[in-house]
């Protein structure tokens, strides 16, 4: 079955020539020209990517984002949602990631690299799915609770190894210490947010010894990322 995904741009040339060049490569694609229609469409039918512009009339690209990511449906906060932007600087990658982005592309981009992103973005979110990560010659698997670093087992408590499968199944993206006890904790607990430094240390820790705690990267006034790249 051919994934299906949404575009979300309000410029009917760059919509028409994004939607048709995805379809082109075997997608499925529904479009919408602004917010009230991207949520009709994702509650009407099944989306596995969205590509979102940011700058959109009325609520923004970047609004949208952050009310699926705290307000959707357990579906829809994990739709992997790729943000399309004019806006090349750092602090505004962060923020786009920091909102739930899991990958950003910058206009003017070739259609090219538009395919190679949506195509990595899908099997990442696929992986996920099969609860099963590879990154960097670590494997986690959620099934038998085990973590190896090139074959090599390694220890983790329970909470450590939420935490590290979560992080690991979104590579790249900056979460929040909120975020993060949302996600690896659970929505009802409360728990002080230095609680997820603890566990990031512990996880580290247990990492070290197999040269991959540098996975685990704190991205200053954000939070954490897990990356392979530097
Ligand atoms: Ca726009």
């Amino acid at each position: 079955m051919a994934a299906s995904l949404l575009v979300v741009e309000d410029e009917p040339a760059m919509r028409e020539m994004v939607a048709g060049n995805l379809r082109e490569a075997g997608y499925e694609v529904r479009e919408a020209e602004d917010v009230a229609s991207a949520w009709r469409t994702l509650r009407a039918s099944r989306v596995d990517l969205v590509l979102l512009d940011w700058m959109l009339p009325g609520a923004s690209g970047y609004e949208f984002l952050r009310r699926l990511r705290r307000e959707g449906d357990p579906a829809e906060r994990e739709v992997p949602v790729i943000l399309v932007t004019a806006r090349a600087d750092e602090p505004d990658r962060v923020r786009g990631l920091d909102a739930g982005a899991d990958d950003y592309v910058v206009k003017p981009f070739s259609p090219r690299e538009l395919r190679a992103r949506v195509r990595a973005l899908l099997r990442r979110a696929a992986d996920a799915r099969a609860d099963r990560v590879e990154a960097g010659g670590l494997v986690i698997d959620r099934e038998s609770c085990r973590v190896q670093v090139r074959g090599v087992e390694v220890g983790l408590g329970p909470t450590e190894f939420r935490l590290l499968h979560f992080l690991a199944s979104h590579p790249d993206r900056v979460w929040s210490r909120a975020q993060l006890l949302d996600n690896a904790w659970g929505h009802d607990v409360f728990i002080e947010e230095r609680t997820v430094d603890v566990q990031v240390r512990r996880v580290r820790k247990a990492l070290a010894p197999h040269g991959a705690d540098g996975y685990i990267q704190t991205v200053r006034g954000f939070g954490y990322r897990f990356s392979v790249a530097d």
